[in-house]
């Protein structure tokens, strides 16, 4: 009679939890499934994941918490790495494209201009005698003449275009979809809305101008390693002319090749 006693005592209980503790590892085994899945994602670069919380409702407590915590990790992830893509490619003066944006982003659309058989063009804008603004207003100023040849350009072009920073006081503009006349007519746009603005400051208003090379891309690269290398160094060519020719100006590269012996 004992033994039965035992054995119903203690033999019942055990078999009748045995199929509740299956179904909570089960379940406490999928959820771990879940999440460890969630991690080779983010892992392999899919920022942000999220696990459906509501499939951990009936989990343990623990489970919940856990799941939480992991969406927040994921979200947290995703928001730190905009942030550090956005600054590499920004310059942090302007706020413009930086440089090296511009040469692999540059470089991507160019390629789609190519692809599709429509011409794109590039323009080399710089500021003309621009030490002479530093010079004379100091450092600080000559970053707020910076800020504002920055913001003219990103008011003038194109929403498809791209401007970008390209060294200190030299900016470039890459016009898809835009022929050498149209990229002329943009940039002589740019260089009129430059001269007729001023940057004022306490004492003065400051007048800046500038020059600008222009040109289209080649099917036939001449310089540098690739197609928008070449637009660029030809652009740079023209900008030189400009300021040979007396700066506050717009030359193409065309009209460079068309008349060799005015090379500068
Ligand atoms: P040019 O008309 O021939 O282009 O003459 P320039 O004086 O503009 O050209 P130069 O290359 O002699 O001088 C460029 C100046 O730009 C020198 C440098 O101190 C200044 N500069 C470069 N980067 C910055 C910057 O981030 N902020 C400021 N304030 N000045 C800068
Ligand atoms: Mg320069
Ligand atoms: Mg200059």
């Amino acid at each position: 009679r004992l033994e039965l006693l035992l054995l119903g005592s203690v033999g019942l209980p055990a078999l009748l939890s045995a199929p509740i503790g299956h179904a909570l590892a089960r379940t406490v085994s999928t959820r771990l499934r879940q999440l460890a899945e969630g991690a080779e994602r983010i892992q392999a670069g899919e920022y942000g994941h999220l696990i459906d919380e509501e499939g951990f409702n009936h989990s343990p407590t623990e489970m919940l918490q856990l799941v939480r915590a992991f969406n927040s990790m994921s979200r947290t992830v995703r928001r730190n790495v905009e942030t550090i893509q956005a600054t590499s490619r920004t310059d942090q003066l302007t706020g413009m494209c930086n440089r090296r944006h511009l040469m692999s982003e540059g470089y991507r659309i160019l390629g789609v201009s190519i692809r599709s058989g429509v011409p794109c063009s590039c323009l080399m804008v710089d500021i003309d005698h621009f030490k002479r603004v530093n010079d004379t207003y100091g450092h600080p100023v000559g970053d707020r003449v910076l800020i504002h040849i920055a913001g003219i350009i990103a008011a003038t072009i194109r929403e498809s275009d791209m401007g970008a920073r390209y060294g200190g006081e030299e900016f470039v503009v890459l016009a898809p979809n835009a022929g050498l006349n149209e990229a002329m007519i943009l940039a002589e746009r740019i260089r009129t809305a430059v001269a007729g603005s001023a940057v004022t400051i306490a004492h003065a208003r400051i007048l800046v101008t500038v020059s600008i090379g222009v040109s289209e891309y080649s099917q036939d690269p001449e310089f540098g390693a690739n197609a928008l290398d070449d637009m660029i160094e030809k652009a740079d060519k023209a900008l030189y002319r400009a300021k040979n020719a007396g700066r506050n100006r717009v030359e193409s590269w065309t009209s460079l090749k068309r008349e060799p012996d005015r090379l500068p």
